[in-house]
């Protein structure tokens, strides 16, 4: 093993030491809100309800049981695009579906129910991370319960964004020892791509997401230069009026109806180093970066969940950094 190697590993198991130590809770924001809504409104209205408080999920709530019922996310409107795209004469149906009936749609299109996964917020975020990772969820609801009714309550949700930002803002002494570059540690997806071009429609784009289980697709032109990134949360505008022949427009159409806070996309290349990628995740809002070469061609995709990969399973037993291996 190199010193490069040694330093590598050891400014890794600092960070899973410091997750070991931390909980879930110890990631929240002093003060926070949380919009949770009840399984019995209208998906049409929890759209309008997102976009007005700029959120992207939100954690459900069964008023008949006093149950927590699950996390609403854009998943939830691509299942509801790829039924209305099964079953076109039902638009008038669509528009009166309840929240409580999502699992119902799951099972018309035949997808996979997710899993209720939660977390209790004082177990350790290390293990938030594992279940994370092996469930492939891409956040997870902390729920705790109340001593005094024995009820459910849901205390907020938290994603592998803030994580990823906790880990990093509190381990800038350990993630300087991660000198290995994206190249070297093989960080990312390199080979079969999914992208799309402007003028390629958003339910082309929505198929790619749901065939490919990725959230989100490179926007390239004929040369494989990166444009822009059409991801998952980005469905979520185009459908809110329930106005789903929308869904035939140009994704170059969809984007610019981004939120004027729309952070941007994040590149970075092969040769960076995860120390440069944890100050990108620092300083910036970053959703997944995109790998390009010298001349902004596209060479591949790492998303936060590859990020976080790496940073908990790399060198563990059987040295698999993969999903199975959780
Ligand atoms: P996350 O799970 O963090 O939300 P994604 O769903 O985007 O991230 O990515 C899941 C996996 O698919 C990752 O290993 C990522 O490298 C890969 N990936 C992401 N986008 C694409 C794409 N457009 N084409 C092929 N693979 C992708």
């Amino acid at each position: 093993m190199s010193l490069v190697d040694r330093e590598q590993m050891q400014g890794l198991e600092n960070i899973r030491e410091f997750l070991k130590i931390r909980t879930s809770y110890d990631v929240l924001p002093l003060s926070f809100r949380l919009i949770v809504l009840d399984t019995d409104l209208l998906i049409r209205k929890s759209l309008a309800i997102l976009i007005q408080n700029g959120i992207v999920s939100a954690p459900l709530w069964d008023s008949h049981k006093s149950a927590f019922a699950g996390l609403l996310t854009s998943t939830d409107y691509i299942n509801v695009v790829q039924y209305y795209c099964q079953y076109p004469d039902r638009l008038g149906d669509i528009d009166q579906f309840r929240l409580s009936g999502l699992r119902e749609i799951e099972k018309a299109i035949g997808v996979q129910p997710l899993e209720t996964i939660s977390v209790h917020p004082m177990k350790p975020l290390y293990e938030a991370c594992r279940t994370m990772l092996k469930t492939r969820a891409r956040r997870i609801p902390l729920v705790d319960v109340d001593d005094e009714t024995g009820r459910e309550m849901v205390v907020s949700v938290i994603t592998q964004y803030r994580i990823l930002k906790f880990i990093a803002v509190n381990n800038e002494h350990n993630t300087v020892m991660l000198k290995k570059s994206v190249r070297e540690i093989g960080l990312g997806t390199y080979t079969n791509l999914q992208t799309a071009g402007m003028g390629d429609s958003v339910l082309s784009a929505i198929h790619l997401m749901v065939e490919h289980n990725i959230s989100a697709v490179p926007i390239v032109d004929a040369n494989n230069h990166v444009l822009n990134v059409f991801e998952a949360v980005d469905v979520i505008p185009c459908i809110k009026g329930g106005v789903y022949e929308e869904l035939q427009s140009s994704i170059g159409e969809a984007l610019s109806k981004r939120a004027e806070d729309f952070p941007g996309i994040y590149t970075c290349s092969e040769d960076d180093r995860l120390d440069s990628i944890f100050d990108t995740v620092r300083k910036s809002r970053v959703h997944r970066l995109i790998v390009i070469d010298d001349d902004s061609r596209l060479r591949g995709m790492i998303s936060l969940s590859d990020i976080l990969m790496y940073v908990l399973l790399y060198g563990e037993e059987n040295d698999a950094v993969s999903p199975d291996a959780v």
